[in-house]
């Protein structure tokens, strides 16, 4: 799926258009003779149903894709696109080519690890950190060692009644 023409700046060149998905071509990929080009995960989705050029009909196989030209890859890495956070609040805007890197340390990113600094430490999905509870994260912590305890416990206390057994037999 390509991406939304609304998160660019400026207008879109119609040629970066994906005709399948109609948003900016992610992975293109193109025909070779017509020269159409595609998202490859929309163009490889479309095969599933029929091996032909979504625009013209003409007969393409997966096989018969190529990558695009590299002035088309120049032209779609320079686009100035927002960042997937936006919706969160993040006001970023980078070369299409520049964005997987900034989204790897977005920090509105909601998914990104972040570590609670209210005492325990615990590390989590940022958007879980407003309902998280560092004394009730603690008291199930406690609650698992309680129950890891009294397991061993249990072992230790039926090793010593194994043993008990061996010597009362041995005498
Ligand atoms: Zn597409
Ligand atoms: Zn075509
Ligand atoms: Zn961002
Ligand atoms: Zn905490």
């Amino acid at each position: 799926m390509g991406y939304d023409v609304g998160r660019f700046q400026g207008d879109v060149d119609e040629d970066l258009l994906c005709p399948i998905c109609s948003g900016v071509l992610e992975e293109p990929v193109q025909a070779p003779h017509c020269e159409h080009a595609f998202c490859n995960a929309c163009i490889t989705q479309w095969f599933n149903q029929q091996q032909t050029c979504p625009v013209d009909r003409s007969v393409v196989t997966l096989a018969h894709l190529r990558p695009v030209p590299r002035i088309m890859r120049n032209m779609l890495s320079k686009l100035q696109i927002m960042c997937d956070n936006a919706v969160f609040g993040c006001t970023t805007v980078v070369r299409l080519d520049q964005l997987a890197s900034h989204l790897n340390d977005c920090e509105h990113n909601p998914k990104r690890p972040v570590t609670c600094e209210q005492g325990c430490g615990l590390e989590m999905p940022k958007d879980e950190l407003p309902n998280h509870n560092c004394v009730k994260h603690l008291r199930t912590v406690v609650k698992q060692q309680q129950a890891k305890i009294a397991e061993l416990e249990k072992a230790s206390a039926e090793q010593k009644h194994q043993l008990a057994e061996q010597v009362t037999e041995a005498v």
